[in-house]
């Protein structure tokens, strides 16, 4: 492995998943959900394969995907985005970030993250060649807001990049306007970019809104919108992800993944795009219901004696096992799979500069059926 790869071996995901499966455990770890998507997008999937659609799609996604991808996405945030030029088809949410992270930064320009991250940003930037600077979320008044005094100290006029992502992986906050105006008004006086990561954008709760950076003033030319049918329509193993912005970033991304993966699993296309036209309402479904299976985590995981962040959309929860005598929560995540049963995920990992503020917590995903966090429950209570 090359050094700038090294700190980067393995995933804390592929891990964690690991051990669950040794040790039989509930995964809560790796956020994947339990119960497939639309019946409609699955009959789709399968008619696709049967009628002949098995050999290499165009390159950035057939036409069909692609306006149905801008459709949803003028449904969500009012953007309007040119399907030709402007929207790009990738493996997954992983492959637009790296394309847009390899395909838009030089070696010496710096690129912005703000920790804690979602993993793949920093291996990105590595894999780019590039120098990351680092800004923090800080917990306060019982949310997670920017620190923008980091912010600031991060940004200098070799920033070419700052990766967004909110509805936020790990901690579950969604950002408010406020912050994400701070992120922007950078944005524009260095005349950086914005790799906005919303693949949970459409899983907020509480009646809180999800706000895309891409619709602040002066950021629809320079942000590149990300996300995922994996997250929308739960079929993570799909890998369908896409980015959408101004034509000339998309160009830099487009040609970046010409060479990782070209394109993106032709039966799967058509079978997404009948979902974002006709499962609109499914997808207004699952965030209810992911309000409830959050509601339920919570529940469980107070009971057990854990001080929770309250989180406001994703996955994910974030908790403080410190009441129940933990010092090193990265190692007791280690050790749950086997004593409890029960798989989450250390924040250390998801750290580098400010390792201290955050490595005391763990990350549980509550994207299972209640049944299975009621077992995941039950499980838990041994610590209690
Ligand atoms: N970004 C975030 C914030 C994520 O949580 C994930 C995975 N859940 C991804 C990107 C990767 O998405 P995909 O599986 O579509 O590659
Ligand atoms: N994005 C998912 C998570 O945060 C899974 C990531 C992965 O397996 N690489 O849990």
């Amino acid at each position: 492995t090359v050094r700038r790869l090294a700190p980067h071996a393995t995933t804390i995901f592929t891990e964690v998943s690991r051990l669950a499966t040794q040790f039989d455990a509930i995964n809560l770890g790796q956020g994947f959900p339990d119960t497939d998507g639309p019946e409609s997008m699955i009959e789709a999937a399968v008619r696709a394969l049967r009628d002949g659609h098995n050999q290499y799609p165009p390159g950035s996604g057939i036409p069909e995907l692609r306006h149905a991808i801008v459709a949803d996405e003028t449904a969500r945030t009012g953007l309007v985005h040119d399907p030709d030029t402007e929207t790009l088809v990738t493996v997954g949410a992983t492959e637009a970030i790296a394309a847009a992270v390899v395909g838009l930064v030089e070696y010496d320009d710096e690129v912005v993250v703000i920790e804690p991250y979602y993993d793949s940003y920093v291996a990105a930037v590595a894999m780019a060649g590039a120098t990351r600077r680092a800004a923090r979320l800080i917990r306060s008044g019982g949310h997670i807001r920017l620190d923008v005094d980091s912010l600031r100290d991060a940004f200098s006029p070799r920033t070419r990049a700052v990766l967004v992502n909110t509805p936020h992986n790990p901690t579950g906050a969604v950002l408010p306007r406020e912050d994400l105006e701070e992120i922007a008004a950078l944005c524009r006086e260095f005349d950086a970019i914005a790799i906005s990561d919303e693949v949970y954008s459409h899983l907020t709760y509480d009646g809180v809104e999800h706000v895309s950076i891409a619709t602040l003033p002066g950021m629809a030319e320079r942000t590149l919108r990300i996300s995922s049918a994996g997250k929308l329509l739960n079929c993570t193993g799909w890998k369908i992800g896409w980015l959408t912005g101004p034509a000339h970033l998309v160009e830099g991304a487009r040609t970046a993944r010409q060479y990782m993966s070209f394109t993106v699993a032709s039966p799967l296309q058509p079978a997404v795009a009948h979902a974002l036209r006709h499962e609109q309402e499914w997808i207004a479904t699952l965030r209810k219901d992911m309000q409830d299976r959050r509601d339920e985590l919570a529940g469980i995981l107070t009971g057990v004696g854990f001080d929770l962040v309250v989180a406001q959309g994703t996955y994910f929860l974030t908790a403080d096992p410190g009441p129940l005598g933990v010092t090193d929560a990265a190692a007791w995540c280690l050790e749950l799979p086997e004593k409890v049963g029960v798989a989450a995920v250390p924040f250390a990992p998801f750290t580098d500069a400010f390792t201290d503020d955050w490595s005391h917590l763990v990350r549980f995903a509550f994207c299972k059926r209640p049944e299975v966090l009621a077992e995941a429950g039950r499980r838990l209570r041994a610590l209690a």
